[in-house]
């Protein structure tokens, strides 16, 4: 029987047998014990599923992987170290030295440094493109060499709402998987495998964790595409690896398997970005109540941006749940119960009165963080988006004078009384 997201949230990835710890055990453990190298032989040679080595797997991530598996429908799933950790293991997975890629340019200030400057420099070439290009626009950016596209779900922190479809459809027609950052909207309010995703990728430390306490990453495969139908394009899926004897991913481990256990046996046993088991334990707590905190973070996103509409001081608010806002109806096509708790807006008198603004601000923190517990506030420009300059910026959606307010669990009376008197105080 397939339960509600609500109930995955709490119960999801694990069921304890009789007599069984209640809460999942956390395997403090780098390594495994076999009776025979037989067996362990069997393991790395993908023979047989198991854990050996916790830098490739451990027990309590993969539980915590199942639920986030569960949550987004999909077919396998695997933590990471980190978001970044997550977007680069996803993109890297289907796209080599030589390949090409499609990103929104609407994305988060470190995905743009990790695809524009890092993965530049290891020969993948980028293009941006704006969520709101047409679809002729999108189409005519494909090249032969064109291994992925990449959006996010709800742009941190431009907030623009991905047309999934546009992107979804595109990717298709050119035979390469469309790769979505889910990690404003949670699963809770969208899933987009169900929107045709091919792989949703998170950072946990927002949302799902959602109370500042572990840097977390998850990549989830939909388990749809079809690579040997476009074998040519991903011989790494599609041709022998022999590191493992000669094994081809997408033929031992089928279109529900293919990715992930490719991602893990080259990727994580290579690059090491592996989540401690003691964080996912966090993430999994923090999973247990995403459903409740995301509503109430939601709620209070829409008050305070209400409220900030409504004040003279204030010259412009970004929030896909505001109507007229220019991502209101994209929003109710794919997040009908809510978007995320984050509000951008500009104070009038630009840059220095939104520095001034932020700092008058008593229970909304200067933080980098944001999708926490506790409401906490940035200036992108000059923080996670300093290395940008003023075009790039604007293709980012992110003006000078841009603030982003994370809506917590707060009270929102006290959350807009506190913005009120930072703004008398301005
Ligand atoms: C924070 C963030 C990331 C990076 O995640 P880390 O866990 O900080 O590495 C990626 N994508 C989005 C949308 C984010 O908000």
């Amino acid at each position: 029987m397939a339960y509600s997201k609500d109930t995955v949230c709490v119960q999801g990835g694990y069921t304890p047998k009789n007599g069984e710890p209640r809460q999942i055990p956390i395997y403090q453990s780098t390594t495994f014990k076999y009776d025979t190298s037989e067996d362990m032989g069997k393991l790395f040679d993908l023979e047989a599923s198991g854990y050996f080595y916790t830098r490739l797997q451990n027990p309590t991530n993969d539980l915590v992987a199942a639920k986030l598996c569960e949550l987004e429908g999909g077919s396998a799933a695997m933590l990471t170290s980190s978001g970044q950790a997550a977007n680069f293991y996803a993109v890297f997975n289907v796209a080599n030295c030589g390949d090409h890629v499609i990103a929104s340019s609407a994305i988060y200030g470190g995905t743009y440094n990790l695809f524009a400057v890092t993965m530049k420099k290891m020969g993948i070439d980028f293009t941006f493109l704006s969520p709101d290009c047409t679809p002729e626009e999108l189409d005519a950016a494909f090249k032969p060499n064109t291994k992925a596209v990449f959006g996010e779900t709800i742009a941190n922190p431009a907030l623009a709402v991905l047309d999934i479809e546009k992107f979804v459809k595109a990717a298709h027609a050119h035979g390469v998987p469309f790769i979505i950052d889910n990690t404003f909207a949670t699963p809770v309010n969208c899933r987009p495998i169900e929107w045709g995703a091919d792989i949703v990728t998170h950072s946990t430390t927002k949302y799902i964790d959602g109370h500042g306490s572990s840097v977390g990453g998850a990549i989830i495969d939909a388990g749809k595409f079809d690579w040997m139908a476009h074998a040519d394009k991903f011989p790494g899926l599609t041709t022998p690896d022999d590191s493992y004897h000669g094994i081809v991913y997408a033929e031992k481990f089928g279109l529900g398997g293919a990715f992930i256990t490719k991602c893990t046996a080259q990727l994580m046993r290579d690059f090491g970005s592996i989540q401690s088991p003691q964080h996912a334990y966090y993430i999994n707590l923090g999973l247990e109540s995403l459903h409740v905190r995301m509503q109430r973070h939601c709620e209070n996103g829409q008050k305070v941006a209400e409220f900030l509409q409504s004040d003279p001081r204030v010259s412009w608010v970004t929030y896909p749940g505001l109507p007229g806002d220019k991502y209101y109806e994209i929003a109710k096509k794919y997040m009908p119960n809510g978007t995320c708790g984050v509000v951008s807006f500009g104070v009038k008198g630009g840059r220095k009165a939104a520095e001034s603004f932020m700092k008058h601000l008593k229970l909304a923190a200067i933080e980098t963080h944001v999708a926490d517990a506790r409401t906490c506030c940035l200036h992108p420009a000059s923080a996670t988006h300093r290395q940008m300059n003023d075009d790039e910026l604007r293709a980012a959606g992110v003006s000078p004078d841009l603030v982003r307010f994370s809506c917590g669990l707060e009270s929102a009376e006290d959350l807009i009384a506190d913005i009120k008197q930072a703004l008398d105080n301005i």
